[in-house]
């Protein structure tokens, strides 16, 4: 449908319209297939139906987008969770391979006896480092635990402490946790006697479990308040952590001793610092995008 006043056929302007609809012709040719689809009403009709679809396809392609950038980040966040775990698992694995060791009970080795003042004597021919329990009371008397440790720096023990109060019922047994005691001195109970783990707790832990339990509670009464809520999980972890790699490192060894101490410090600092990257990971993995799926 070619009139006077259209300069180019309705072929070429076909062909150009896909360059005139990216806006890449230069100014003459715009005006030239602007002149033409004044006049033609094929082409018009083509033009029309063709940005319509364009629009159409830009709505189908950004939500497309967003889930991709969405599955990308899910999956970086469970990757780093993963690692971050892992990376806690590592440090204390190494930490329980490398833990100071219990010096086995050997007769003759070690021996205890009780001195004219009444006293016990503890005599250990080697190098090791030792623990010695303040008499726990028992119905009718005392119980003394004695425990050697090879940890460094240890001392060659030859004549060791001097312990005990003199009284007449006292039993000194060598004992370490899980094993049963052995008795080395007294008539002993009647019950054989197995040391539980070291579960003792310091004033830290104590100060990090309470504040978790705080925090606890403060997230349970602020619940309703979005923002508290979020700053409140995040943090909740940490004192968490603290006590959690703090009681795990003290179970898994015995008392500390020299160096064993800074270890012990550096390993719960360590693994409570990849234990609380890693849960915040792992909240803000389950809370954005699992409890989101499935709603
Ligand atoms: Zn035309």
């Amino acid at each position: 449908m070619n009139n006077s006043k259209t300069t180019i056929p309705c072929a070429l302007a076909k062909d150009l319209m896909p360059l005139y609809q990216e806006n890449l012709l230069s100014d003459q040719s715009n005006e030239l297939i602007e002149a033409h689809l004044k006049t033609c009403a094929d082409c018009q009709k083509n033009f029309h139906n063709a940005q319509v679809d364009n629009i159409e396809k830009e709505h189908e392609t950004l939500p497309l987008l967003k889930v991709s950038r969405k599955l990308k980040l899910k999956r970086r966040i469970l990757a780093t969770a993963i690692a971050m775990t892992v990376c806690f698992a590592a440090v204390m694995a190494f930490y329980a391979m490398t833990k100071i060791q219990y010096v086995p009970y050997e007769e003759g080795k070690i021996k205890v006896y009780k001195g004219e003042d009444g006293v016990f004597q503890l005599d250990y021919y080697g190098s090791a480092s030792v623990s010695i329990s303040s008499g726990t009371r028992y119905d009718k008397g005392r119980n003394y635990y004695v425990t050697l440790y090879d940890a460094k720096p240890s001392e060659l023990l030859n004549t060791l402490s001097t312990f005990g109060s003199g009284d007449k019922n006292e039993n000194v047994y060598y004992a370490y946790p899980g094993k049963e005691a052995v008795l080395m001195h007294g008539q002993g109970t009647e019950e054989n006697i197995i040391l539980l783990p070291r579960i003792t707790t310091n004033y830290y832990m104590i100060i990090m479990l309470v504040v978790s339990v705080f925090l606890f509670f403060l997230l349970f009464f602020l619940r309703r308040n979005k923002k508290f809520k979020r700053w409140l999980t995040a943090l909740i972890p940490l004192p968490l952590c603290y006590f959690l790699v703090s009681l795990l490192v003290r179970v898994l060894t015995g008392p500390s001793f020299g160096w064993e101490i800074q270890r012990e410090c550096i390993t719960i600092l360590l693994a409570g610092g990849f234990a609380y990257i890693a849960s915040l990971l792992w909240l803000w993995y389950f809370d954005r995008f699992n409890l989101q799926a499935r709603s």
